[in-house]
């Protein structure tokens, strides 16, 4: 049982249980008073989690052993939604930048980042999606993990939800540093603990081993690099650059602890609903519905090829369809309304 912050290796966790978001089965947890991060009390054993990823992972929160359309169609958006990040905040040339996509999924992201200019790859240890992102866009993904990257071989790391998921995140930090030329950039994406516009019912997953603020990732990476640009509406986005050497841990100010805490312990459905505009997901939804109906006869390469046409601002044939499909939705609701309405009036 772990009894120590996994960062600060202070004897300073106040233990809570919840939920996982999945089965239910209880998570027993700690949050750590000195510097805000959350982890897992009783991880799994680091052997067991090599199997997990290699086989089961996709399989347990994905129901599949490969993405359907409508998962290809969620990543490719997110794709372009980080490479138009990255793009914002980077001088490189993509021609000339080896770009690595860690814990590549299906290779939605390292294909669209090939397209628009990156020499990229990617590696992925899930068998079924590492094979899939192989077939489907000719992208390099290997199946392997973290251990499998050369000293200085990537200008640019990205890596998305994973490392919350990784035992020892310190020492993955400093993999990656390795694994960057001189002055490379890093971008993380995971799960913000702080944030208000997750469901209040999905938050802690038995996958999870790690929860990160902006203070949490920014003082977990400090001896390895600066912060050069974040995000934190939804989830955590933090791009950083590879320090020349490696320095010491910067532990966040104890203002900056309490301000952490009060989020921490506000987090709620109301704050959700409100802060958080928890109804908006549930007003985009039937959109949603729409859109992935009407993608789910195509290819996966042709919703990246459209989602990718639409980012460059092209007419495509994708979105055409989507817009017509959203449109006689619309238009079939407010025709069975108003049919209603006219019938429950003739009624009274
Ligand atoms: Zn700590």
């Amino acid at each position: 049982m772990i009894m120590t912050c996994a960062l600060c290796n202070e004897d300073s966790l106040t233990f809570f249980t919840k939920k996982d978001a999945k089965s239910g089965v209880p998570l027993k947890l700690g949050r750590c008073r000195s510097c805000g991060l959350v982890q897992q009390i009783n991880p799994p054993s680091d052997e067991s989690l090599v199997v997990y990823y290699s086989h089961h992972y996709r399989q347990d929160y994905k129901k599949s052993y490969s993405p359907r359309a409508r998962d290809v169609w969620r990543a490719g958006q997110a794709a372009i939604s980080r490479l138009t990040f990255l793009g914002s905040h980077l001088s490189k040339t993509p021609s000339e930048t080896k770009l690595v996509d860690i814990g590549a999924g299906g290779g939605e992201f390292a294909y669209l980042a090939k397209k628009s200019g990156y020499e990229a790859s990617g590696i992925e240890p899930n068998i079924g999606y590492s094979e899939f992102a192989r077939n489907e866009y000719q992208t390099q993904v290997s199946t392997a993990d973290l251990s499998s990257l050369e000293p200085g071989s990537a200008d640019i790391i990205t890596m998305f939800h994973v490392l919350e998921h990784l035992p020892d995140p310190k020492s993955a930090i400093e993999k990656l540093f390795n694994a960057l030329s001189p002055s490379g950039h890093l971008l993380i994406e995971v799960p913000n603990i702080l944030q208000s516009d997750a469901s209040p019912h999905n938050i802690y997953f038995r996958a999870h081993l790690f929860y990160f603020s902006l203070s949490s990732l920014v003082t977990l990476t400090s001896p390895f690099f600066e912060l050069v640009a974040q995000q934190s509406q939804g989830n955590l986005r933090v791009l950083l650059r590879k320090r020349p050497a490696i320095g010491s841990t910067v532990y966040p100010s104890e203002h900056q602890v309490q301000s952490d805490l009060k989020s921490f312990e506000r987090k709620g459905w109301w704050d959700y609903l409100t802060i958080g505009r928890g109804y908006q997901k549930l007003l985009s939804r039937p959109r949603r519905i729409v859109e992935e109906s009407v993608v789910k006869s195509l290819r996966p390469k042709d919703i990246l090829d459209g989602l990718y046409a639409d980012w460059q601002g092209l007419q495509t044939d994708m979105r055409d369809r989507v817009t017509r499909r959203w449109r006689q939705t619309k238009l079939g609701f407010l025709t069975s309304m108003s049919v209603g309405i006219t019938g429950i009036a003739a009624c009274l």
